[in-house]
């Protein structure tokens, strides 16, 4: 949330030139807040939830709870740099707008999806963390079902823009995982890379 803010009153003021958000995409975004920040703040702060509560050993419990800490916050500084790479070009939903360039540099020189990345890390450190059937997998089950429904319209989107230049990127970098084999920067795009 705090990541976000500086970018979201940048996008607010950016002309679109394509907007292709859809009614499941919307409902998605809803239930990824429900399911990574809702139930772990209702568990953290509330009795509501404790009825899906598991048992776990004192001795399990520090060990999940130190790997989960570590995967989140490797999450939290990925899901920063996504948007700082991404600068003035992130939105909240499938959006171009009229300055918008191709990011080819930082961490998206090897995977084109970082932020989704960091949510998948995120998520994961959600399940490490409370010992909670709810809480702790609300997380990842509304990120894999909004990436599933958003990844391909959004590179349908970008390779109807950025043409070949999307295409070349593409070939050299991994979805969510980092390619690291071939990894290059491409230049060009129909409003140039960056
Ligand atoms: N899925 C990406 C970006 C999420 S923000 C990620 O996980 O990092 C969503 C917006 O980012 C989209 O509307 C699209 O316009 C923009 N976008 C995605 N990849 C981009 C890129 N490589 N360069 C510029 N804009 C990009």
């Amino acid at each position: 949330m705090f990541v976000r803010y500086p970018y979201e009153r940048q996008h607010r003021r950016s002309p679109k030139t394509d907007e292709r958000s859809s009614w499941a995409e919307r409902l998605l975004l809803v239930g990824l807040t429900i399911g990574g920040l809702v139930l772990p703040l209702l568990y953290t702060f509330g009795a509501h939830l404790r009825f899906a509560d598991f048992p776990v050993s004192g001795t399990t419990r520090r060990k999940t709870t130190a790997s989960g800490a570590v995967l989140q916050m490797c999450g939290l500084w990925l899901f920063w740099r996504s948007h700082y790479d991404l600068g003035g070009n992130w939105s909240p939903s499938l959006e171009i707008t009229e300055q918008h360039t191709l990011v080819t540099r930082g961490v998206y020189a090897r995977v084109r999806h970082p932020m989704d990345a960091a949510q998948a890390l995120l998520a994961l450190a959600q399940m490490l963390l409370p010992p909670n059937c709810l809480a702790g997998t609300g997380g990842l089950l509304m990120f894999l079902a909004f990436y599933v429904v958003r990844v391909q319209r959004e590179e349908q989107m970008m390779r109807e823009h950025f043409d070949e230049a999307y295409a070349a990127y593409a070939a050299t970098t991994g979805r969510i995982l980092p390619r690291w084999s071939q990894a290059r920067r491409v230049s060009g795009g129909k409003r140039g890379a960056s």
